[in-house]
């Protein structure tokens, strides 16, 4: 199966130019040819259309899917009341059915909006990867840890490292999930690090998310989240901190020296007073920052066009315009994202890439006129915009539908499961 799709690509490809009317190629699951003008040659499929402008696809480097199942159940708390009053006994009453269904709700969100990728921490994740292989999307997944469960949830969380990675047709990875320093004091992460070292596992973590995780760890382990981490050699294997509203100068230095990939979460943060990331001096620091939208019940929607528009305006806000700029923010949420979910071929349009591909349509009066494409994407986008979107070189949303699985089907389950929640 050979496709053309033909538009105004935004290939992220620094020798390329940033945006240009050409093509892509894609054969199978891989981008094959990238160029300029009309493309030459028989294909089985060419996707053609006026207004079509091609992204590579935006990757959500921290969520929790089934979450969505809390949608609007409790807002305007502050994180701990609303994690302890709210969420935390919610959670006790899910099931692994409600998991699959509120995942595949939460997945259904992202495609349409143009995610092609997302990392995950949550429970029941055996029924997380179902979802996520049933439905088309790439996933990096992780059982979320804490110690108060006991110390062989960890064998859990590795036991199903081991059964998943490289699964869904090797669109599912894995990590192990530790929740935070709070909920996973040092001696319980020196166990959860041996175990991620010893097999080469990843490690997503929540990381100096409110002022109050940061006093709280260094009264009580002697140093910040991620000094306390770092001493404790958590960084040794590759690791997604999520959050990162709290950082001092020397975590940063301590994070860019082992290469930690933040990930900024930013309108989770604002919705739950928790604080403003200090993007444009983790930029300076030379971060390599990705972009994620915490879970759907503390922001509370999974649109990364907001997100990233929100992240560039957090690096602007203190003073300097030029900061996280329209590619910038792009890059986060595609290449960055990518490689740190362990996909190192994928999130540039390029000729050897996995075919992972977002087609919007610049149709809508808020996208009009058109001096810059990539400016819009940014500034002005939202998930309204995304038209066809192909993971792994298969169209899984086509003019704006779900082409894997039966929306209207999940919407109804979840709100069925809803009323013993509200
Ligand atoms: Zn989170």
């Amino acid at each position: 199966m050979k496709t053309a799709i033909v538009g105004k690509i935004i290939p992220l490809v620094p020798t390329m130019p940033e945006e240009f009317d050409g093509y892509v190629i894609v054969e199978e699951n891989q981008i094959i040819d990238v160029g300029i003008g009309q493309p030459d040659g028989y294909f089985d499929k060419v996707v053609d259309g006026p207004k079509q402008v091609v992204i590579p696809g935006l990757t959500n480097t921290h969520t929790h899917a089934a979450m969505s199942m809390f949608r609007g159940v409790a807002d305007d708390l502050q994180l701990q009341a609303w994690l302890e009053k709210e969420i935390f006994p919610r959670e006790d009453k899910l099931t692994d059915e409600i998991v699959y269904w509120a995942t595949k709700l939460a997945i259904a969100e992202l495609l349409l909006g143009g995610v092609t990728c997302f990392a995950d921490m949550y429970f029941f994740m055996d029924e997380v990867a179902k979802a996520v292989s049933e439905t088309g999307i790439r996933a990096c997944l992780s059982k979320g840890l804490v110690s108060f469960s006991g110390e062989k949830e960890i064998e859990v969380g590795r036991a199903f490292c081991q059964k998943w990675q490289g699964q869904g047709k090797g669109r599912i990875h894995t990590m192990l999930g530790p929740h935070a320093i709070y909920t996973c004091p040092p001696a319980y992460m020196e166990k959860v690090i041996r175990v991620a070292s010893d097999r080469h596992i990843p490690i997503h973590m929540h990381v100096s998310e409110t002022k109050k995780e940061v006093s709280d760890c260094i009264s009580k382990n002697g140093g910040t989240p991620v000094a306390v981490l770092n001493k404790l050699g958590a960084f040794e294997v590759p690791f997604i901190a999520a959050h990162c509203v709290h950082l001092e100068d020397e975590d940063m230095e301590i994070m860019a020296k082992k290469g930690v990939v933040p990930s900024l979460n930013v309108s989770s943060n604002f919705k739950l007073a928790s604080g403003m990331p200090r993007v444009e001096a983790m930029e300076k620091a030379g971060l390599k920052m990705t972009i994620g939208t915490d879970g759907p019940a503390s922001n509370n929607d999974l649109n990364m066009f907001e997100e990233m528009r929100w992240t560039s305006f957090c690096a602007k806000v203190t003073g300097n315009p030029q900061s996280v700029p329209a590619y910038r923010a792009l890059e986060m949420a595609t290449k960055n994202g990518a490689h740190a979910m362990g996909w190192k071929n994928l999130g540039i349009i390029a000729p050897g890439q996995i075919a992972d591909i977002v087609i919007l349509d610049y149709s809508s009066p808020r996208l009009n006129p058109v001096y810059s494409c990539l400016s819009h994407v940014i500034y002005a986008g939202d998930p309204s915009d995304v038209m066809h979107v192909m993971v792994d070189g298969e169209f899984v949303v086509w003019n704006r539908k779900i082409t894997t699985f039966d929306v209207q089907e999940t919407i109804e389950k979840v709100n069925e499961f809803a009323k013993d929640f509200a």
